[in-house]
């Protein structure tokens, strides 16, 4: 059999913004159709208008976008198989719809939201803990099943308020082979009757996935575990539909747990335990509140993209640092597990680390500068390179590097107390007098030719490098600990140095 082209989608409703599982879907479908050479669509799930919020499709293509998956087809960049927004695809899922009723698989039911009630208060008296609409209860219902033809024809053309129903047939075994999960079954007994056109005229997004993920030539529907109960649904009805040759394989992926395992990571673990639990910032257009996202935090898309990658899925090597390209090399559903991934906030940082120090001091300048601007700090593009080279392995953020070593864009306006307070001794303004002495004797102001006069000083004067080097450090950077500072007093060149530990001379006081 000729091998099917690798078609994906990432199906997102657009009730409020990409929770980083939804992002991890997306990436796995992303990886997936990339792997394959396929293609990777977005399709806007709008059906339920009453879960519409504005801007969430904005936001998610925005995400998307930060965390650099193309797509291939969607409502921002088109293609053959539009539109890829439910809400404008309206005019084509009744015709299906109509399909199944016409082959028996689907009825019309006119049941009342109270009826509805009424049954399944009758049901929890009887005993029975979650009533559903199903084989045994719809035939007490008003429906095209129970109703005579005439009554039901007269209610449809009084257009009459109606939903329509799968008829789930009693004592089926439901099989299919999930890529992830190996084989399910489900017992027909267990599924009801749902819903799969509404009133409002909308498909339900049971009938509107299917018909699309067929429409849309999917291949593989890859999503997360909370799907894996509707799927069985979904089964029926491409087989109902006639479409079993087309359908789909199933993938259904681990949920995301919280740190602590207990439980799905939800919007609130992120609030309590104080980590974005989005892509990018979001702000709630209907009660203006925010949420902030791992972009605006100062993260590295590569980095989040490889966190969320390890978030289930594993290459079955040591390796952990993977770009989009490498992923794409190396990612297979095989690898994908079963059992919840576990988020792990300081893993996350970690990641971000090891980006930030694979670039160079040129290519983190830029990132820095505009922080430095923003308060009013100012210095010329190679030096902030070398400020960045020499700060990198301290930093997890380059917001970091200014943080820890602001002192390279101006003397410090006050000295670290604790520092002060332990080490500057009473023989310490005559030490720190008599090393800048030295310093300002030498030629080359170079990190070799500091540490090789401060070793020196410290032999001539038989002193120890804890009766010198904190003074040094607290007068010239204000701090009490720091980078090297043979390569801090290098940077900051040698008239800056020597100004500076005036100044502590000074100010200083015990
Ligand atoms: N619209 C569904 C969601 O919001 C899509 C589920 C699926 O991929 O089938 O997750």
């Amino acid at each position: 059999m000729e091998q099917r082209r690798v078609r994906v989608r990432f199906a997102p409703s657009p009730t409020g913004p990409l929770h980083m599982g939804g992002v991890r879907t997306a990436l796995y479908n992303y990886l997936f159709a990339k792997k394959h050479g396929g293609d990777f669509l977005l399709r806007i799930e709008d059906t339920d208008q009453s879960r519409y919020v504005s801007g969430a499709e904005q936001y998610i293509v925005d995400a998307l976008a930060w965390c650099q998956m193309g797509i291939d087809e969607g409502a921002s960049v088109g293609g053959e198989n539009g539109p890829y927004r439910q809400s404008e695809r309206k005019p084509m899922y009744k015709q299906y719809a109509d399909q199944l009723i016409e082959s028996g698989y689907a009825y019309y039911a006119f049941d009342t939201p109270e009826e509805l009630n009424e049954m399944r208060e009758r049901m929890k008296s009887a005993g029975v803990a979650s009533p559903q609409y199903n084989a045994v209860t719809r035939s007490g219902m008003k429906n095209s099943l129970t109703l005579p033809a005439e009554e039901v024809q007269k209610r449809l053309n009084a257009n009459e308020k109606h939903v329509i129903r799968i008829k789930m047939p009693r004592n089926e075994d439901v099989k299919f082979e999930d890529v992830i999960r190996g084989w399910v079954s489900v017992n027909t007994n267990n599924l009801d009757d749902k819903v799969l056109f509404k009133s409002d005229g909308m498909p339900t997004y049971h009938l509107a996935n299917v018909v699309d993920d067929y429409l849309m030539n999917i291949s593989h529907v890859i999503r997360g575990e909370e799907w894996l109960p509707s799927a069985p649904l979904h089964v029926l009805l491409y087989q109902y539909l006639g479409w079993d040759t087309h359908m789909p394989k199933f993938a259904h992926l681990p949920l995301i747990l919280r740190p602590d395992g207990n439980g799905k990571l939800s919007k609130r673990d992120g609030d309590r335990l104080g980590f974005p639990v989005f892509p990018t910032n979001w702000t709630n257009p209907e009660t203006g509140e925010k949420s902030s996202g791992y972009r605006e935090r100062g993260y590295y898309p590569e980095a989040f993209n490889n966190m969320l990658a390890f978030l289930g899925w594993n290459p079955g090597t040591t390796k952990e640092l993977f770009t989009m390209d490498e992923l794409i090399e190396s990612f297979s559903l095989d690898r994908v597990g079963r059992a919840g991934a576990k988020f792990d906030f300081d893993k996350t940082n970690w990641f971000n680390q090891q980006y930030l120090r694979k670039q160079s001091g040129e290519e983190l300048a830029p990132q820095l500068k505009p922080l430095l601007a923003e308060v009013g700090l100012v210095a010329d593009d190679s030096y902030v390179a070398n400020v960045c080279e020499l700060m990198k392995e301290r930093a997890t953020f380059v917001k970091d590097i200014l943080k820890e070593g602001r002192y390279f864009f101006e003397a410090p306006t006050s000295y670290d107390e604790k520092t002060i307070k332990k080490k500057w001794k009473e023989s310490t303004p005559e030490i720190i007098t008599e090393l800048r002495d030295l310093l300002g004797s030498l030629n080359s102001f170079d990190p070799e030719s500091i540490g090789a006069c401060f070793k020196i000083f410290l032999e001539e004067k038989g002193l120890g490098f804890g009766a010198v080097m904190p003074g040094f450090r607290v007068s010239v950077t204000g701090l009490g600990a720091g980078a090297s500072m043979n390569e801090i007093a290098a940077l900051l060149g040698k008239d800056e140095v020597l100004k500076r530990i005036n100044i502590a001379l000074k100010t200083i006081k015990k």
